[in-house]
């Protein structure tokens, strides 16, 4: 009660903002000029609440992740219930019901040959520690040389060292840390729209630099179909095809990233069924919680996994909030809802929505391509547009959005109904048309 209370409390929303503004850093923000940020007091379905009461559809599901919506009774309740039990016990030498039963039902759920589940704490680590497992692999299996990873141009993977290696090198990371982060291979961005007859051009052009340093190369990392925080493309289902034969052929390892397009996001449960391949090493993460709490994991084959284990092998990774009891029992609720609920009808109807009403967006003026792939919309201008406008516009509108760069785009909860998500295109729409973005 004490704590609700606290949380209650708003002895003074100034004092409280001007300390948020002078003190607390938010994501990509700068610490003396921060950009405009909403006080939120709840979130309930698909709306957040603020501070003043004003209600917010919310078009983002926090980044990818709360797709059952807010506030979840069955998702609740399991917190509540492993509360009573154990937040969080060390995962060295100890495990529990809550982590035995979530590893169980990735392997159930995820490509069928994928056996060994390594539990993350974000999607960042889960995707440090795919990277040490095809070194290690690669070490184990005598290859030595093959150190580096191969990658595309335009991808997202994280905002730790050996994660910001593999994003788009123009994304302002790379030039940055240049000293630090390893230099890996890149591609150019897969050129061939998912929604459009599949242009070879860019995989032949992948081939042949791999080709080139295939001997240096322990494994190729790609998001599937959709390249999401390095700019909202989707790509043809036949590029990612031939990554998995060029890597077969080149005998190096697929890691695929499926930590936002993972858990029924694009239509499918996993983005890379579209393809038709399965990876050798796949990280899951973002809607793993239904959003409630930070936890991925890395999922190997067997192959990877014993190899790496031969001879006494370990894997050098093991943070300290592994398996987090909470986050564990969170998540076997979230995909216990996944699976009794009919994801897919919700999603493919989200898609046929988003279609239908972020289509009048085509003929505004600066509006460069609009498109959608399962529950994702995107705008994407032919300028960068002013975030911090647009966000008060959407405020007042009454929408949670949060643009970047040239991109206006939603992945709302699957939950979202129909003239929720015609509202929420209705403001991009207005938006546009009023000039806001600029
Ligand atoms: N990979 C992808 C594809 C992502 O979209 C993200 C998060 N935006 C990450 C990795 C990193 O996950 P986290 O922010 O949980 O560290």
């Amino acid at each position: 009660l004490n704590v609700l209370d606290a949380n209650d409390r708003v002895p003074d929303t100034a004092d409280a903002m001007r300390f948020d503004r002078e003190h607390v850093w938010h994501p990509y923000t700068s610490a003396t000029n921060p950009l405009p940020t909403a006080r939120v007091r709840s979130a309930r379905g698909v709306r957040i609440v603020l501070e003043d009461g004003r209600e917010l559809i919310d078009g983002m599901a926090s980044w990818w992740c709360a797709i059952h919506g807010y506030g979840h009774p069955e998702l609740d309740a399991a917190a509540r219930a492993q509360l009573g039990r154990m937040c969080h016990v060390m995962f060295g030498g100890l495990t529990h019901a809550p982590a035995i039963e979530l590893c169980r039902t990735l392997c159930e759920m995820t490509p069928e040959s994928l056996e060994h589940v390594f539990l993350a704490d974000s999607g960042s680590v889960s995707v440090e520690a795919a990277i040490k497992m095809a070194l290690q692999y690669m070490q184990a299996d005598g290859q030595t040389k093959r150190t580096k990873l191969f990658t595309v141009r335009g991808g997202y993977h994280g905002d730790t060292c050996g994660a910001m290696s593999v994003c788009d090198p123009d994304n302002g990371m790379h030039h940055l840390f240049s000293g630090l982060l390893p230099q890996q291979i890149f591609a150019p961005r897969p050129d061939c729209a998912f929604h459009e007859p599949f242009d070879p051009a860019s995989l032949d052009e992948a081939a042949h630099i791999l080709e080139q340093n295939s001997e240096h190369v322990a494994a190729i990392i790609v998001e599937p179909i959709v390249q999401g925080a390095g700019g909202m493309r989707f790509y043809h289902p036949h590029y990612l095809k031939g990554l998995r034969e060029l890597a077969d052929k080149h005998g190096v390892l697929l890691i695929l990233d499926e930590i936002a397009t993972g858990f029924g996001r694009t239509g499918k449960l996993f983005a890379c069924e579209w393809s038709n391949v399965e990876p050798d090493i796949m990280c899951v993460g973002k809607a793993l919680s239904g959003g409630c709490m930070t936890l991925a994991a890395t999922l190997a084959t067997r192959r990877v996994a014993h190899t790496i284990s031969a001879d006494g092998g370990v894997f050098m990774h093991g943070p300290t909030f592994m398996g987090n009891p909470l986050a564990c029992a969170v998540a076997n609720a979230s995909l216990g809802l996944l699976r009794t609920t009919d994801w897919k009808t919700r999603v493919n109807n989200i898609e046929t929505w988003l279609n239908e009403s972020l289509a009048p967006c085509r003929s505004l003026p600066g509006v460069a391509d609009v498109r959608v792939l399962g529950a994702i919309g995107v705008v994407e201008m032919n300028e960068a547009v002013n975030v911090a406008r647009l966000q008060e516009f959407f405020i007042e509108k009454g929408v949670w959005l949060r643009p970047f760069g040239r991109l206006i785009y939603m992945m709302p909860a699957y939950v979202m109904a129909r003239n929720e998500i015609g509202q929420l295109a209705a403001t991009v729409f207005e938006a546009i048309q009023t000039n806001r973005h600029r």
